[in-house]
């Protein structure tokens, strides 16, 4: 046992806080807010930083350190801190790490919450930002400027599944020695590690994939440990603590996150494939089919193209509405990344108030339409996607 080099896999699934006197064999949840000392000296000594001693759940919580440790592994990084959801990662990434006076460059297709803090918020405090062009690495050294700090990705893109070429992300950060976060929520440590290309942070939405089920909201950044170290400073200070509660439903759900993704992944393809040529759709868009213009990308540095389809409905929003009130099994709800299947019609739902100038200039078409593939059977997707475009 001692020789074998395990897989990552194994280990984080057998990642667990150290064994109580009850003998458990799952994890214990620790409910507790602060913990207590034995001494003076030694309530002292862990102010001071002279040891990692539990202290207080805004600092840590064993619990929520076991979340950590499970994706660190996963993502094969250095170190890792967990909070309350995924804005709460983006937003901490950048608040630690960078200062007025700094510029962070974006891609242009990014999640909505992430693109209004940088455009909305990152200048209230005089940080600076260019968005470029996300399939087009061409120009990206004529949106650098002496002050730029960071490079912030997200691959594939939501909802319009981009992808970019993470090696030459990480080629192209390397050379401008600017911090390289990428936020890997569409694919998981299953599908990619970005660590593999010298991403500097790797960023999670944990309520999606890596939950799977729709119950909790969490957030989490791993990376390199000097980095990794600011962001805990600026959370232990500023809040954003993750619940010992959803730490420990998340460390449970990473436990089936290797064997869930590949269902979903296989469940997503089939999709993708049988409505590949459907008379009421104008084009259909998955990682992993041949069709997608980053196809080669994708299967260069994914191991499967991920759980969510996209496509384009013929006769734009009023189809896009008909199509959504004749689902039978398949939720209308503002999620992913679930063991049930999930649909949404951007365009006359979350984007709805923008004008169609608007609205194409984020890459929402009039019929678009992102399934987020569950893990019902296959066959039922399917059946229940079909019915739904006879009727619309
Ligand atoms: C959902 C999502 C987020 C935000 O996560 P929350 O947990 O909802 O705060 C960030 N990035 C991507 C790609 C997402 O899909």
């Amino acid at each position: 046992m001692n020789q074998r080099k395990l897989h990552p896999t194994t280990i984080a699934i057998r990642t667990q806080t150290e064994q109580t006197a009850q003998r458990e064999h799952s994890t214990p949840l620790f409910l507790t807010s602060s913990f207590t000392f034995e001494t003076a000296e030694s309530m002292r000594a862990a102010f001071t930083d002279e040891t990692d001693d539990n202290i207080y759940s805004r600092y840590n919580n064993p619990t929520v350190d076991e979340f950590v440790s499970k994706m660190v592994l996963l993502e094969k990084c250095e170190a890792g801190f967990a909070v309350a959801s995924g804005m709460a990662a983006v937003f901490s990434s950048f608040m630690a790490l960078m200062k007025t006076g700094d510029h962070i460059i974006c891609c242009r297709s990014m999640f909505g919450g992430t693109n209004t803090v940088v455009t909305k918020f990152l200048n209230k405090f005089g940080i600076a930002h260019t968005m470029v062009e996300t399939t087009d690495l061409s120009n990206w050294d004529e949106a650098v400027r002496p002050n730029t700090k960071m490079l912030y990705l997200e691959t594939p893109t939501n909802p319009q599944l981009e992808i970019i070429d993470l090696e030459a992300a990480g080629a192209f950060c390397k050379k401008h020695n600017i911090i390289y976060n990428v936020d890997n929520c569409f694919a998981t440590p299953i599908l990619q590690t970005p660590v593999d290309y010298g991403a500097d942070l790797v960023i999670h939405s944990a309520t999606k994939w890596l939950d799977g089920q729709g119950r909790v909201l969490g957030g989490i950044i791993t990376g390199r440990k000097d980095l990794i170290h600011e962001i805990y400073l600026f959370c232990r200070n500023s809040g954003p603590a993750l619940s010992p509660f959803n730490a420990w439903v998340l460390s449970k759900s990473l436990e089936t996150l290797d064997v869930r993704i590949h269902r979903h992944c296989e469940n997503a393809l089939k999709v993708a494939k049988t409505f590949e040529n459907h008379p009421k759709i104008s084009w259909v868009k998955y990682p992993f089919l041949p069709s997608h213009p980053q196809y080669e990308i994708a299967f260069k540095q994914m191991k499967a193209g991920g759980g969510i389809v996209c496509f384009e409905l013929k006769g734009g929003i009023k189809s896009g509405s008909k199509f959504m009130d004749a689902l039978e099994i398949l939720s209308l709800t503002p999620n992913l990344g679930d063991s049930r299947s999930i649909v949404s019609h951007p365009a006359s739902t979350t984007h709805g108030k923008l004008t169609e100038e608007e609205r194409n200039a984020v890459g929402i078409t009039p019929g678009l339409i992102r399934i987020s593939v569950g893990l019902e059977h296959v066959d039922d997707i399917i059946w229940d996607i079909e019915q739904a475009l006879e009727k619309c």
